[in-house]
């Protein structure tokens, strides 16, 4: 059955009336590349000077959801705009993408799929005010955890990637 989301596209594709990501606004949005399959653009709000965002044109909700040439595009241009912030911006960029189900969508949690590049510097807001929160967060893998996750994460094949 896990299978099926790979064999099949899933439902939940094409236009949805509402979603900010299928109708961008243009006054507050910015388009900075426009593809076969993915638009870059400002986030807006954001997160860091320069934050981007890559969105699939489709409206889907999971990477899962994306069309192998689809998925192609997007990691391409993952990586073309992370070399172009890691070259002329920043010395560091987070990618960052959120699957949320249980949070309702707002202002600013969307369902359509998007990945956040975020140009990141040793001495940026997000780093002073997130980083040394999320650092206290980090805790020693146990044993019990060590053995259910080394057998959660086997991968049978191509199929479970
Ligand atoms: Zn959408």
């Amino acid at each position: 059955m896990k299978n099926a989301r790979l064999s099949a596209p899933s439902p939940n594709t094409g236009y949805v009336p509402g979603c900010p990501f299928c109708d961008i606004d243009p006054v507050r949005t910015t388009v900075v590349g426009s593809f076969s399959f993915t638009k870059a653009v400002l986030s807006n709000p954001c997160l860091a000077p320069g934050h981007l965002l890559l969105i699939p044109r489709r409206h889907v909700e999971r990477l899962s959801d994306l069309h192998p040439v689809e998925r192609e595009e997007l990691v391409t241009l993952l990586i073309r705009y992370q070399e172009v912030i890691l070259h002329r911006l920043t010395p560091g960029c987070d990618v960052r993408q959120n699957y949320h189900p249980f949070e309702p969508a707002g202002d600013i949690k969307v369902d359509h799929l998007h990945v956040h590049l975020i140009p990141r510097s040793l001495d940026d807001e997000l780093y002073q005010r997130v980083a040394s929160v999320e650092d206290s967060l980090f805790q020693m893998v146990t044993p019990q955890e060590r053995h259910r996750f080394l057998a959660l994460y086997q991968l049978g094949g191509p199929e479970d990637s």
